[in-house]
């Protein structure tokens, strides 16, 4: 259900994590007309708002000030009073020390009608990455949840130490690190076991997370040693120990590898997520946007007359999309195909075309040009009507191999590529990447355009194909890893046989 005008929800946004956001927050940034946001929120939460969302960060930035707790408030209620929709997004579940308690508290005294969205917290989510099982039959049946931000040295601190220390189970602390010296020196003068089981987990769920396990007492000092910044989740308990069997983060094909996506916005999202899916942190630079251009004349004429081609020639899923998107508007559908022989360049092609209804007849295992004109030997062309719809700015290898032939050829630009600028602060992020992934030669041309010169500086280039490799050299980089299988599936198998064999 959307956001409802004149409702506050107070929205846990999870510990950082992008697929732990829960399916109601989704919806309810999808719908919302003003979103309040804290700094720090999974990558991509406000991807899907309202292109006339209004946007309001009222997280503390470095070095600047947060917005006062008195002015957020004001805001939610003044905007739902105007009787707007109005998201406010916590970081991990917004009762557990996230002062959603006094944002709520406000709202009720201001008469403003409010809805509460738990999040994963990130006391749980933080030891579940982590390979820490917060219970466990044999270690502990209960579990605290414990702010250490407070300062411990402060008598007034709210915190009782002798309580704490007696605890029968397990610690969480919320904490920023710094207190760790103190806090762990008051839990063991109160009669916390030294010896016991310890770990800090940092950017619990993000990317790059990282655990250090000690005992204790020596936790402060492994700590710092690490030099461990904040987001930071501290816990103490026999369940700790856990860690070394159950940890399962660090064991994933690609964890701690960094890779760059620089494929079309549209197309990119499936890659990246299979690459995350195994433990990659990506990075998403869409080098290339695809610009439809189904109005022209000739796009016309071809959806117009389609029936009449002998033949028709797909060359990437992109271009299977928009044919069948102008066919859809000229009230025509699949079975304007019905005579034509359909070849497709490539099994990601072959298999848009399968999306529509359509098997392709000719589909070579290599998604090139060259192996498309191999591949068409078998087809009688001399004399008769072909149509090659593809991108404007493609290789002229097919049409000229077909016209050689005595095809009459018809070639119909469906889509232009473009550069994207890309977001300054991933252009920085990458050049510290492992691998960047290139799957097109545009992609090629347009990273090195976007990045002013400024490239990755030891990461390993990984091409889809010959192509692509190409363009690769003639820009003057090496291509270290080339796919076999010449779609994003094979570059994923490609990149991860060359990363575990180093
Ligand atoms: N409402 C939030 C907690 C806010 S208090 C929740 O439910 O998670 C902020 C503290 O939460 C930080 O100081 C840190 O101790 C912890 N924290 C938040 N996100 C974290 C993360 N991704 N990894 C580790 N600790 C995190």
């Amino acid at each position: 259900m959307s956001a409802r005008p004149g409702v506050v929800y107070l929205v846990g946004a999870g510990p950082g994590d992008p697929g732990l956001m829960t399916a109601r927050s989704l919806e309810l940034l999808a719908s919302a007309e003003v979103i309040l946001h804290d700094r720090l929120i999974p990558a991509g939460a406000l991807a899907g708002t309202r292109p006339d969302a209004e946007l309001i960060d009222v997280g503390k930035r470095p070095g600047g000030a947060e917005t006062a707790q008195r002015e957020i408030e004001d805001l939610m209620t003044e905007r739902a009073r105007a009787g707007r929709s109005v998201v406010r997004l916590k970081g991990g579940d917004p009762f557990v020390f996230g002062r959603g308690g006094e944002e709520a508290e406000a709202l009720a005294a201001a008469g403003v009608p409010f809805e509460v969205v738990p999040g994963v917290t990130a006391g749980v989510a933080a030891p579940a990455y982590a390979g820490i099982p917060l219970t466990h039959r044999a270690d502990a049946s209960a579990v605290a949840f414990v702010t250490g931000h407070e300062d411990p040295a402060k008598e007034d601190s709210g915190l009782d130490w002798d309580a704490l220390a007696r605890f029968p189970g397990t610690l969480v602390l919320y904490m920023g690190v710094r207190r760790l010296p103190e806090v762990t020196e008051r839990l063991v003068a109160a009669g916390r076991d030294p010896g016991e089981p310890a770990a800090c987990i940092e950017r619990g769920t993000m990317p790059g997370q990282r655990t250090v396990t000690a005992t204790l007492t020596e936790l402060p000092e492994a700590v710092a040693a690490a030099a461990i910044g904040p987001p930071a989740i501290v816990l103490t308990g026999p369940v700790a120990a856990r860690r070394e069997a159950i940890a399962w983060l660090e064991r994933r094909p690609l964890h701690a590898r960094r890779v760059v996506v620089t494929r079309a916005r549209a197309q990119a999202s499936g890659l990246a997520a299979a690459l995350r899916a195994l433990g990659a942190e990506v990075i998403e630079l869409p080098a290339i946007r695809i610009v439809p251009q189904l109005d022209s004349a000739e796009v016309r004429d071809a959806v117009h007359s389609i029936h009449a081609y002998a033949l028709v020639c797909l060359t990437s899923p992109n271009g299977v999309r928009l044919l069948f998107e102008a066919l859809a508007a000229a009230g025509r559908d699949a079975r304007a195909l019905a005579n034509a022989t359909v070849a497709a360049i490539g099994p990601g092609t072959a298999a848009a075309l399968t999306e529509h209804g359509i098997r392709a007849d000719i589909v070579p295992e290599r998604s090139v040009s060259e192996a498309l004109v191999e591949a068409l030997r078998e087809i009688e062309v001399a004399g008769r009507p072909v149509l090659v719809a593809r991108a404007a700015e493609a290789r002229d290898v097919l049409p000229e191999a077909l016209r050689e032939r005595g095809a009459k050829v018809d070639v119909v630009a469906l889509y232009r590529t473009v550069a994207e600028e890309p977001d300054a602060a991933a252009v920085d992020t990458a050049r510290d990447a492992d691998y960047v992934t290139f799957t097109s030669a545009s992609t090629v041309r347009n990273f090195i355009d976007a990045s002013g010169g400024r490239l990755p500086e030891r990461a390993r280039i990984v091409s889809i194909g010959p192509v692509t490799s190409e363009a690769v050299r003639q820009v003057g980089l090496t291509v270290d890893v080339e796919a076999r299988r010449h779609d994003p599936e094979g570059l994923i198998e490609a990149l991860m046989a060359d990363a575990s064999s180093d």
